[in-house]
């Protein structure tokens, strides 16, 4: 059993780290601004955004405001699905960079594959935006094993992450599986389960025993598995509990009890999701 205090920097996986902000729903300014802020100044190098979460002014605002080089930060955002037509990624995703304030993004993602994706027209703006390098890497979000593998054919850039919702109640072994076979990264959305793994009895004991949160061993499950984890948080004690989850490293035995859980709750269920 390992617990360490704190971390000086969140270990890197293909240049992302590990640990991310999230902001959905993170809506108002003030609030967003500020939880950006702490975040990079805690220690957060990674922050993740998309068009439909109505904030990348704020998280732009967030990132100025901290002591902390642009170039540190590894920013990604999402192009909505209304957004997914060739001319539409092109100039939505300018639009995003201007109300973010940078030059480039680290990551761009596909958000759902809905609406006007289209895979050839979509992806090919994705490459173009590429390979202007307005755009670091290519990700795609909410993608089963087979839209991801149409993307890796259609794309000429690697797909570099799949964004998905991963955490103890929802394992997605399989997909995890399919990911790897294509060298995609395993990026976990609501990786606390928007809060429903506080009330898994087999986690509140194991925070006991590692003396940290459930949040803290959700997350350290998820670096057990190679998954790079983006936990929302607005709350100071929050951003600062899930980054502590970096000095927690799970015995095997333990990450092999989490495995052995048997219920499942998948928060994020459109109508129009792939698997619906
Ligand atoms: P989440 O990160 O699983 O849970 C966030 C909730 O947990 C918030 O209510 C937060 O409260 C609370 N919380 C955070 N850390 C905590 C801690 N240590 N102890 C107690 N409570 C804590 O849910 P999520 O926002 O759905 O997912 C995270 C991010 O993934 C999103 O923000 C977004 O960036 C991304 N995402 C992407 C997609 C997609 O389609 N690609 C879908 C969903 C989410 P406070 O805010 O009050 O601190």
């Amino acid at each position: 059993m390992t617990r360490t205090t704190g971390s000086a920097a969140a270990p890197l996986t293909n240049g992302m780290p590990v640990l991310g902000l999230g902001t959905w729903q993170n809506t108002d300014p003030e609030e967003c601004r500020t939880a950006v802020r702490e975040a990079l100044e805690t220690g957060y190098r990674h922050v993740d955004t998309a068009q439909a979460y109505d904030n990348e002014t704020a998280v732009g605002e967030g990132i100025a405001a901290a002591d902390v080089p642009r170039e540190d930060v590894f920013l990604a955002t999402k192009v909505w699905t209304a957004n997914l037509a060739f001319d539409d990624v092109l100039s939505t995703t300018r639009a995003s960079l201007d109300r973010l304030g940078v030059d480039s993004l680290d990551l761009l993602y596909v958000h759902w594959p809905t609406g006007q994706y289209d895979p050839e027209e979509t992806l090919a703006a994705f490459d173009e935006l590429s390979d202007e390098g307005i755009v670091e890497r290519v990700g795609v979000s909410n993608f089963g094993p087979q839209h991801l593998e149409e993307a890796v054919d259609v794309l000429d850039a690697p797909v570099f992450a799949n964004q998905v919702e991963l955490h103890p109640l929802l394992p997605q072994e399989e997909l995890r599986t399919a990911c790897a076979a294509h060298d995609v990264e395993v990026v976990a959305y609501s990786p606390l389960a928007r809060g429903a793994v506080f009330d898994v009895p087999l986690l509140q004991e194991l925070a006991n025993d590692y003396d940290t949160s459930p949040a803290g061993v959700s997350l350290a499950w998820l670096r057990a598995k190679g998954v790079t984890a983006i936990p929302k948080a607005t709350a100071t004690a929050h951003i600062r509990d899930n980054w502590e989850s970096l000095g927690v490293t799970l015995d095997d035995a333990d990450v092999a009890r989490i495995d052995a859980l048997e219920t499942r709750d998948r928060r994020v269920d459109p109508d129009w999701a792939p698997w619906n």
